[in-house]
């Protein structure tokens, strides 16, 4: 077994090798202490079946203990400088396919395709670069690929919206979006002593698993997220007031809103953070009719 690329050492090591330097734009935090890597990859419940997708390598990290326990690793990398340090860290795993792309703009479903055919599993996990998180998951889950979750590194913060309850301040159409697809949690703290350069956040790891069907079943989804936002605009305000400043039209059709609302079974003075994700179906639902089949 070589020793892990994320010891501190080995990562001085290499970078000093290729004279790389950290890219604030780009995210650079990488991991330089094996254990944390060890208790991500164990979340992630890998087999020798699994396929995995990783986003931002580095300087393969993470990839190479992905490498040891799946069957394949597909990791898409943005900083072109990074090609040639992976092909040398990497060397000893065969079964890792490093593709330079922005993972934002990839065909991630077509990558699957050709290079993930012959596994039982496909798991997304990466430490993710920081000023994307978002939409990276968001993209991952709405291009409604076939794997079973993610478990990802990112900011704390986020990944308490991501796994809240309702009632709660971290609660909100973050929430919603994420939970709508998947079942989340958040596994673990990380401190910020692991990375180099240390980041200016705290950082947590979420597990994501994707459900087999949406949470709820809603005819129209972007709708019922253009509800999910509306109901959060503003936090001071009612559910009713939200609705009303925020749908388009949403003035004129009051007493429309009102009904919606009784019909839900949803008093009106309550704000949006204390709705489940049930509720908000159902209110979507009522107010579907209003805006699109009653216009
Ligand atoms: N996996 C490594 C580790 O844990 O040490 C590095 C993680 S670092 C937080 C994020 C990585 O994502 C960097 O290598 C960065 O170049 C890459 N990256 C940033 N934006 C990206 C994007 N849009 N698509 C693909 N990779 C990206």
């Amino acid at each position: 077994m070589y020793k892990d690329i994320a010891t501190p050492t080995r990562t001085k090591g290499i970078l000093e090798k290729y004279g790389f330097s950290f890219k604030k734009s780009l995210g650079q935090n990488f991991l330089i202490e094996p254990n944390i890597l060890h208790r991500i990859v164990d979340f992630a419940e890998l087999s020798e079946r699994t396929g995995v997708i990783e986003i931002g390598p580095g300087i393969g990290a993470l990839t190479e203990q992905l490498a040891r326990r799946s069957k394949k690793v597909v990791a898409f990398e943005i900083d072109q400088r990074l090609l040639p340090i992976l092909a040398d860290t990497l060397s000893p795993y065969p079964n890792v396919s490093i593709i330079h792309e922005d993972v934002l703009k990839a065909d991630v479903q077509q990558v699957i395709k050709e290079q993930l055919t012959d596994v039982d599993d496909i798991m997304v996990v990466a430490n993710l670069p920081y000023y994307v998180t978002t939409p990276i998951i968001m993209k991952l889950l709405t291009d409604r690929l076939p794997i079973r979750g993610m478990v990802v590194m990112l900011q704390k913060e986020v990944a308490e919206r991501m796994a809240a309850k309702p009632g709660t301040k971290d609660y909100g159409s973050l929430t919603i979006a994420v939970q709508y697809y998947t079942h989340a949690e958040t596994v673990m703290h990380v401190p910020r002593t692991v990375f180099m350069p240390k980041p200016n956040v705290d950082s947590a790891v979420i597990r994501l698993l994707k459900r087999e069907q949406p949470a709820v079943s809603v005819t129209n989804e972007d709708f019922f997220f253009t509800v999910v936002r509306a109901s959060f605009g503003q936090r001071r305000k009612t559910i009713l007031n939200n609705l009303m400043n925020q749908l388009p039209n949403g003035k004129e059709k009051k007493v429309q809103i009102e009904k919606a609302l009784e019909n839900a079974r949803i008093d009106p003075k309550r704000r949006g953070e204390t709705l489940t994700m049930v509720e908000f179906a159902t209110l979507s639902e009522q107010l579907y009719h209003i805006f699109y089949r009653e216009a």
